[in-house]
């Protein structure tokens, strides 16, 4: 199968791309629009071809739960893990599978192909990583499963939460996870940090901490787990995710943790729609906008990329899967309209995100990777958000894997 008049990001002119079973054969430059040849050929229609979206954050075991059994009333992060709690004690193994294949046909059909969800270890029963480790399996031909084993209530905090962790990295999660700022005390939350960090250092897994994700300017783990990926050289293989306290540090902290930050080379991943709806909620006006430090983060020349975290439950009752959706609203709330941000957007949710989930040569549009990609409906990043575009097809493994028919629009006037 091959791909005619296809424009790749970054480069001039049209482009006719060549797969070989499940690799991408060639890249030819093409001197003018090409006909549409043989049936096998997809027209791109001088849009952009690109690397699948990728969804760097989410939580799988916990989607299409909101209201079971009961709504979160106040909106806020915690009352959100109370509910969880809740509705965790109904949870079983078919419950999760089918939840979580239902969300993931969700972001299958807006073109994203390579997920990394977490998954609540704080559960005796380890319930939903069995259940998830079955699920990533069974989606392969669908999406490249990431499984992070999630302490939801703590690892110092939470009973025999060290061995839960432990065990869950036995059973098969791909990422060692962690939640500092919820931990009972400072201590606990820094002493978390160090074990699940050796913990993937012996192992040889990735890192993806839920971390100060609060309002709170004094809640300051993201420094210990900067030094601790800095001292042990895996910063390339740690992410932060959320870091919404750096929204509420001052200046002159912020300046001195971007040294440490920069030397550490982490990744953060930011999800702006769950952040901008549950942060903020202990302030009158002005109102903080609960995030992090998007923009300076990526024009310090760190990783950023953004993720949906949550699809209708107990945190965020919305969400379809789209992560353009996200990224347009990310670009909005983190002041990223500018001409230059525009022009590069699509980074935030295809590259950017693959370099955090360490995807390194499993990923891109070059000859001798996978045969994944994507038909988009605009010809550049910019005209994809402003037009709220859409992935038209999305091919994997060298076979068109989903399809999407454009809306049609009938005028009478
Ligand atoms: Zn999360």
């Amino acid at each position: 199968m091959n791909i005619i008049n296809a424009r790749l990001r970054g480069k001039a002119g049209l482009f006719r791309i060549e797969l070989d079973g499940e690799r991408i054969a060639a890249i030819k430059p093409q001197a003018a629009v090409a006909a549409p040849g043989t049936d096998g050929d997809l027209d791109a229609q001088q849009n952009l071809v690109v690397p699948p979206f990728v969804e760097p954050h989410i939580h799988l075991d916990a989607t299409l739960t909101a209201g079971e059994p009961k709504w979160n009333m106040s909106g806020t992060l915690f009352e959100g893990i109370e509910r969880w709690a809740e509705r965790k004690a109904l949870t079983t193994h078919d419950d999760i599978k089918v939840r979580s294949k239902k969300t993931i046909d969700m972001l299958v059909d807006h073109g994203i192909q390579h997920v990394r969800t977490h998954v609540d270890v704080t559960d005796p029963t380890l319930t939903a990583l069995k259940a998830m480790v079955e699920v990533r399996e069974e989606v392969r031909d669908l999406i490249d499963l990431q499984i992070v084993a999630f302490p939801q209530e703590g690892i110092e905090s939470y009973a025999n939460g060290r061995a839960l962790m432990t065990e869950a990295v036995a059973m098969g999660a791909d990422v060692v996870g962690g939640i500092p700022h919820f931990e009972n005390t400072r201590d606990q939350g820094v002493s978390s940090v160090k074990f699940l960090m050796e913990l993937a250092e012996r192992t040889g897994c990735l890192v993806d901490v839920h971390c100060d994700e609060t309002d709170d300017p004094q809640s300051r783990f993201l420094e210990v787990l900067a030094e601790e990926a800095r001292v042990r050289g895996m910063g390339a293989r740690v992410t932060a995710s959320h870091t919404t306290a750096m929204g509420s540090y001052d200046n002159a902290y912020c300046s001195k943790l971007f040294r440490l930050l920069k030397m550490s080379g982490i990744n953060f991943v930011s999800c702006p729609t769950e952040s901008i709806h549950l942060q903020g909620r202990f302030d009158t006006y002005p109102k903080r906008r609960g995030l992090t430090r998007v923009a300076e983060i990526d024009r310090a020349g760190m990783n950023v990329c953004f993720g949906q975290d949550s699809i209708v439950d107990p945190w965020y009752p919305l969400g379809n899967g789209n992560i353009l959706r996200i990224l347009e609203a990310g670009l909005h709330i983190c002041h990223m309209l500018g001409y230059e941000d525009l022009q590069r957007c699509l980074d935030l949710i295809t590259d950017n995100s693959a370099r955090t989930l360490n995807l390194g040569e499993r990923y891109g549009i070059e000859v001798g990777r996978p045969a994944n990609l994507l038909l988009l409906s605009a010809p550049d990043d910019y005209e994809m958000v402003r037009s709220q575009g859409h992935a038209w097809v999305s091919v994997r493994h060298g076979k068109v894997l989903m399809r999407r028919t454009p809306a049609r629009i009938e005028r009478f006037g």
